[in-house]
């Protein structure tokens, strides 16, 4: 059979002069890694294409960036708030509710985490730092790949079983968390000061969401953060072949 079509979400920027799109490399390099084919579906697709852009994918990769729009979950921007592209919220909520629509499966990471959360209910804070202190470093300004605070991993979790442990120091670079996890999740990981570091969906097709950037661990073959990958693109293949 084919390789997992894995739809990477992007980003679009101003670099070199010009408005581009594209994903940082690490995700289409983890993907790859993992037996998957990335395609990048960049913001400015209409929302009301999402259902077709899905059309030949197997799972879906929502990836870091800006904030989301506090309007998403009802609530006024704050005064740490960082960028936000109205744009990418909302082909990424349409495109997120199409998969899940579909029975695709959903690796979320950092925004990614967030942007689930919010899609099916939930609330964020919006800066952790002035909102909810802690003597946890959550935006560690380090190497990207800089394991910086430990995770406690939910026996019996996904997260758990595919990382094959208990505990694991996770590379963190995040200033929005989560403040109230939506109904249909279930938390799979928690920092030392109690914020939730992943979740999984309690019913329906594979979904599990990370906070922090096991796509910049590619590099490392024996970092356990590969897994996650792994795990998307088997589910992907499941669903594939069902
Ligand atoms: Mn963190």
């Amino acid at each position: 059979m084919s390789l997992p079509r894995i739809a990477v979400s992007g980003v679009r920027r101003q670099w070199h002069g010009a408005a581009r799109t594209g994903v940082n490399a690490a995700y289409v390099d983890s993907v790859t890694a993992a037996g998957g084919l990335p395609i990048i579906l960049p913001p400015g697709i209409p929302p009301e294409h999402a259902m077709h852009a899905l059309e030949g994918v197997d799972g879906v990769l929502l990836s870091g960036g800006e904030d989301v729009d506090p309007m998403w979950y009802c609530a006024d921007p704050a005064p740490q708030l960082g960028d936000v592209d109205p744009a990418r919220d909302r082909f990424e909520f349409a495109l997120f509710t199409a998969a899940r629509q579909r029975g695709v499966p959903v690796l979320g990471i950092c925004r990614g985490l967030q942007l689930v959360n919010v899609a099916m209910g939930g609330v964020l804070w919006q800066d952790l730092p002035s909102e909810r202190p802690s003597t946890v470093q959550h935006d560690a300004r380090q190497p990207r790949d800089a394991r910086t605070h430990d995770v406690q991993l939910v026996a019996g979790s996904r997260t758990a079983d595919a990382l094959g442990g208990r505990e694991l120091a996770v590379n963190s670079f995040h200033h929005q968390g989560v403040r109230t996890l939506a109904a249909g999740l279930v938390a799979t990981a928690h920092a030392p000061d109690d914020l939730v570091e992943a979740f999984e969906a309690t019913e329906g097709a594979w979904l599990l969401a990370v906070q922090w950037h096991p796509e910049e661990m590619h590099a490392d073959p024996l970092a356990p953060d590969r897994a996650l990958f792994i795990a998307l693109v088997e589910a992907a293949r499941e669903a594939y072949c069902r």
